[in-house]
């Protein structure tokens, strides 16, 4: 159960990098995070059974663990201090509070926005399981900027596999669209986020595919490598290819800033093999480094979340240098692209 006093949540547990920057811990961080990420406090699991997931219920991973982050615990009071203090002094920009699946969970989210709002106004995504219009109602009514529903999986398949009936889970996809749909309703184009994980059995066609459709219902993808982690049901499942990383989130960025379509790209054997838009447009999109950052809600980085800080980086927390560049354009095969020939003629080569 939940750890509250009277209807507020005591204690909150906060990613480790957040921790840092609020000055509740200290260490040397690589980068740091520019949204203070926090995960509702349980004590036990969460209630539904996603394989990836360490909080799962089936999983044996450490309960302090959400990918392949640490979220240790403190109390609601010193976190709020601590966000306030970080937002005032232009360090953090957003509040991102994760909330497993449990009975009395939207209270306890609603707790947590008010004990943050009355330090500071400062914008709030929630990203729980799927609520009905009511619950996302009070959320909006409560000053939360932003909602995420977390599809995690771009088919119908591989979600009942990874998180629904296949996996003992309680969603089912329709149901995570329907909520996608209310949360539209209530908060608006542009006020609501998916997370999709590439590298889950996937191919990149349809992943694209759903980046499109999410794009089209006014829902933001939140663009997320598969990350193994021990005690999982997937913890021997490998990430996904880097090559193929790197096309997606190019896909990704052409597709949510509408500078082209799914329908405009091609494929092979579900590999993508043109993006759709000229050379020389896909050059300085990828110059610009802007497609491999991390993608979410306005202010978002996730540092690490996906990977090692030795890398291979897969979403990149601030600009990538020129030298990564150079690197994500080798891993992309960009200058076959640049002089005219697609992925399918430089597989015959
Ligand atoms: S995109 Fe980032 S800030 Fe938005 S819900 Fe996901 S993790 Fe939180």
């Amino acid at each position: 159960m939940a750890v509250s006093s009277g209807d507020r949540v005591k204690r909150v547990r906060v990613s480790l990098g957040t921790a840092i920057v609020l000055g509740l811990g200290e260490g040397k961080i690589n980068a740091e995070p520019t949204t203070a990420y926090l995960l509702t406090y349980f004590e036990g699991r969460c209630t539904a059974n996603c394989a990836f997931c360490p909080q799962a219920r089936g999983s044996s991973s450490r309960t302090d663990m959400l990918s392949r982050v640490i979220w240790p615990d403190f109390e609601v009071k010193d976190v709020t201090a601590g966000i306030k203090r970080a937002f005032e002094d232009g360090k953090i920009e957003r509040v991102c509070i994760q909330a497993l699946n449990y009975p009395g969970v939207q209270d306890d989210i609603l707790s947590l926005v008010k004990s943050i709002h009355s330090e500071c106004y400062v914008p709030i995504s929630v990203s729980c399981q799927p609520l009905n219009p009511t619950g996302i109602r009070m959320l909006a009514e409560a000053g939360v900027d932003r909602v995420s529903i977390a599809l995690d999986a771009a088919t119908e398949k591989i979600f009942s596999e990874v998180k629904g009936e296949g996996a003992g889970g309680p969603y089912r996809w329709d149901r995570h669209l329907e909520a996608l749909r209310s949360a539209l309703q209530v908060l608006g184009r542009g006020r609501v986020t998916t997370h999709l994980i590439a590298g889950l059995g996937e191919s990149e066609k349809e992943f694209i595919y759903m980046v499109q459709k999410c794009h089209d219902m006014g829902v933001f993808p939140a663009v997320f490598a598969f990350t193994p982690i021990p005690g999982t049901r997937m913890a021997n499942y490998p990430r996904p290819p880097i090559d193929s990383y790197r096309r997606i989130q190019v896909a990704h960025y052409i597709i949510t800033r509408s500078l082209g379509r799914y329908e405009k790209m091609r494929f092979k054997n579900g590999r993508l093999i043109d993006f759709g838009i000229s050379g020389e447009d896909l050059k300085k999109i990828i110059l610009s480094g802007e497609p491999f950052l991390t993608s979410g809600c306005p202010g978002c980085n996730r540092p690490y979340y996906n990977e090692e800080p030795r890398g291979p980086i897969y979403n990149f927390p601030r600009k990538p240098s020129q030298r990564d560049i150079m690197e994500i354009m080798a891993q992309i095969g960009i200058d076959y692209i640049i002089a005219g020939k697609s992925y399918d003629r430089v597989e015959e080569c």
